[in-house]
């Protein structure tokens, strides 16, 4: 299958293949997602089987509207419309109970549907158009870091699916926050993002999810499917280090050789005495650079990689996140 690359003009050809069933990678404000009708059992096994992703793990509805939720749910508790009021559309995920119009395939065998109205024109226009609800997971290898931009989506899918629309660089770049519903006043943060701990925090109580920042243990049960697996790691090996710059520049230097680099802070970079690609000076930066670094490293034959941790605080929190998940859970702490 020879994969079209589309531009924004052309988003008719892909709302016509997402109406036939096919899969489609799609700009979001967050990251590339490998669209198509989540009410279509065989149009969401494509994906799964373009990803190489597991069949328990989950794919998240987008919708036009958070109106439109009460078609793919059965209950929408009062606390899920005080925030989609507040984080609605933009780069949030509720996990909700799902009604018969969501295939268990979709939703991983679960009796639940993370939905998210996503903000970016696109995938806006897309998801009215075809008139679908769109599930949308982030359009890499499993396993491999997310895309930030089509150019990313094509190197992981070119042949696997239909068409890519190229919507430039992603806003954020890193995935939606999931939250689960607790109770009348507190939701569980199964994966950071972009709307931080900090933000809900204003809406409601917030548990974030011990398996956010360390490894779930071997008889642990996950909260969200995602959680058990190996997630945003390149080829490299990636090792977190938190510690100053001085004692980092130290560390490097006693562990350096061939095919070893640093990511670092911007700002580090003045005097830094090693290979290095710098991904930023604050956490939104940060956020939108960490994927693409990655994959850069990769590109450059990397095969260790030390990288300057931002502390998990706000966004911070996102990027430790996929940090420590593509690290394998390991921290050197100095
Ligand atoms: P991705 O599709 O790559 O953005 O990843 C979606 C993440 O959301 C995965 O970690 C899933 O496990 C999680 N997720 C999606 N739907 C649910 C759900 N119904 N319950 C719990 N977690 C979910
Ligand atoms: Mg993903």
């Amino acid at each position: 299958m020879e994969t079209l690359l589309l531009s924004e003009k052309q988003l008719e050809i892909a709302v016509q293949l997402i109406k036939g069933g096919e899969v489609v990678g799609i700009p979001t404000e967050t990251v590339y997602g490998l669209g198509a009708d989540a009410s279509d059992e065989n149009a969401v096994r494509k994906i799964f089987s373009a990803k190489g992703r597991p069949a328990d793990n989950p794919l998240i509805v987008h919708l036009a509207d958070f109106s439109d939720a009460e078609k793919y749910t059965s209950y929408i508790p009062e606390l899920a419309f005080k925030l989609a009021d507040k984080f609605c559309p933009g780069p949030f995920t509720m996990v909700l109970p799902k009604n018969d119009n969501i295939p268990l395939v979709t939703s991983g065998g679960l009796d639940t549907v993370g939905i998210r109205i996503p903000s970016h024109p696109i995938m806006h226009r897309l998801i009215e158009l075809s008139e679908r609800p769109i599930a949308a997971p982030s359009a890499n290898i499993s396993g491999y870091p997310s895309p930030t931009s089509a150019q990313h989506v094509m190197r992981d899918m070119n042949g696997k699916i239909s068409a890519v629309v190229d919507g430039g660089k992603s806003h954020f770049g890193v995935e939606s926050t999931v939250v689960s519903i607790e109770n009348d006043n507190t939701v569980r943060i199964l994966r950071p993002g972009c709307v931080t701990k900090e933000m809900i925090l204003e809406v409601c109580d917030v548990i974030v999810d011990k398996a956010v920042i360390s490894g779930l243990e071997s008889n642990e049960k996950a909260s969200s499917p995602g959680m058990k697996y190996k997630h945003y790691s390149p080829c490299a090996d990636i090792v977190m280090i938190e510690s100053d710059l001085n004692s980092f520049i130290e560390y490097v230097g006693n562990h350096y050789g061939d095919n070893v680099y640093a990511l670092i802070f911007d700002g580090d970079e003045k005097n830094f005495p090693y290979r290095y690609m710098t991904y930023g000076k604050d956490s939104n930066e940060q956020a939108h650079l960490l994927f693409q670094r990655l994959r850069e490293f990769d590109d450059i034959h990397a095969e260790k990689v030390y990288v300057r941790t931002p502390s998990p605080d706000g966004v911070g929190l996102a990027v430790y996140n996929r940090l420590i998940r593509a690290a394998g859970f390991e921290v050197i702490r100095i």
